[in-house]
C-alpha cells in the first residue's frame, strides 16, 4: 500500500490512498442557460473509489462525461494523471483510451460477440493481436464471471451478464480509472447484486472509480468518499459513515430521507 497523502484543501478527508490521478479545477459547464457544472473541485487518488450521488440532475453525468471528454467543458481543468485533457487529436484519444467508462443502458455492440466486445478496442486501438487480444478478454471475461457467454452475441445474455461483459470491455484497455453511471439502474433487482460484486472485487483490487450511483450499501462497504452534488455543486464531500450517519446540508438531508 502506499503512504497516506495530506488532504487537498478541496477536502475533509485526511486519509489518502496514493498519488492524485484526477484534478479537477475550477470547472464550470452551461447548457444554454443551464449552469449544469458550478465551480467543481475535486481530486481523485490512485486507487481511491468515489461516489457520486445526487438528485437527477444535478450534473452527476456531465461531470463523468467531462472527465472523459464526451462533453466539452466551458472553464476550468481537469487533468489526468498530470496532462490536462486536451480537446482533441491523438493526444485525446490516447488519454480516452486510459478511461473506461461503464453506462447504465451498457452500451455493448449489438452486432458483435461478447468476446468481440472486449477485444475490438485492445485490436483497433492498442494494436494488440488477436490471439492476444482473446486470451486477455477470456481471462476479464472469466473475472467477471461470463466466460462460458464468450461466443453469444449480447441480446442472448440478461442484464446483468451484459453489464459485466461492458466492465470487463473497459478493462481490457488496461485503464487506469473507470468512471461508472449508474451501472445498475437499468438491472432487474436481482441483477444488482451480481454487478456490484464485481465492482467491489475491482475496488478491492485497487481500481480506482469514480462510481454515480444510489446504492447506499455498496457506497458504505466499497467508497473511500461520497460527492453529494445537488443544482450543478458538490454540495458535500465526506466518507460514506459520515456522509450517511450524519449530512450537512439541508439538500442532503432532504435527498436522504428520499431515497433510504
Ligand atoms: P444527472 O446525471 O445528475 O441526472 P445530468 O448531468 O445528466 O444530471 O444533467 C444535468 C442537467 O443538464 C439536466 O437538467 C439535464 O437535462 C441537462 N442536460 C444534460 N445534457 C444536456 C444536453 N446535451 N443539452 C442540454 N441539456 C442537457
Ligand atoms: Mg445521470
Amino acid at each position: 500500500m502506499e503512504p497516506a497523502q495530506p488532504a487537498p484543501a478541496t477536502s475533509n478527508i485526511s486519509v489518502r490512498r496514493g498519488e492524485p490521478l484526477v484534478v479537477v479545477e475550477h470547472v464550470e459547464k452551461h447548457f444554454g442557460d443551464l449552469h449544469v457544472l458550478n465551480d467543481i473541485n475535486t481530486v481523485v487518488n490512485r486507487g481511491e473509489v468515489v461516489v457520486v450521488i445526487g438528485p437527477s440532475g444535478s450534473g452527476k453525468s456531465t461531470l463523468c462525461r467531462a472527465i472523459n471528454r464526451l462533453e466539452t467543458i466551458d472553464s476550468g481543468t481537469i487533468s489526468i494523471d498530470g496532462i490536462a485533457l486536451p480537446s482533441e487529436g491523438a493526444a485525446l484519444a490516447r488519454l480516452r483510451a486510459d478511461v473506461g467508462m461503464v453506462f447504465q443502458s451498457f452500451n455493448l455492440f449489438a452486432h458483435k460477440t461478447v468476446l468481440e466486445n472486449v477485444t475490438l478496442a485492445p485490436i483497433r486501438v492498442k494494436k494488440r493481436s488477436r490471439k492476444e487480444a482473446d486470451a486477455k478478454a477470456m481471462e476479464l471475461l472469466d473475472r467477471v464471471g461470463v466466460a462460458n457467454q464468450a461466443k453469444k452475441m449480447p441480446a442472448q445474455l440478461s442484464g446483468g451478464q451484459q453489464q459485466r461483459v461492458a466492465i470487463a470491455r473497459s478493462l481490457a484497455m488496461n485503464p487506469k480509472l473507470i468512471l461508472l453511471d449508474e451501472p445498475t439502474s437499468a438491472l432487474d433487482p436481482e441483477m444488482i447484486n451480481e454487478v456490484l460484486d464485481v465492482m467491489i472485487g475491482l475496488a478491492k483490487d485497487g481500481m480506482t472509480m469514480i462510481v454515480v450511483t444510489h446504492e447506499m450499501g455498496f457506497a458504505r462497504k466499497a467508497a473511500d468518499r461520497v460527492l453529494f452534488m445537488a443544482d450543478g455543486k458538490i454540495v458535500e464531500e465526506a466518507t460514506p459513515a459520515e456522509f450517511f450517519d450524519n449530512p450537512q446540508s439541508d439538500r442532503a438531508k432532504d435527498f436522504l430521507s428520499k431515497i433510504l
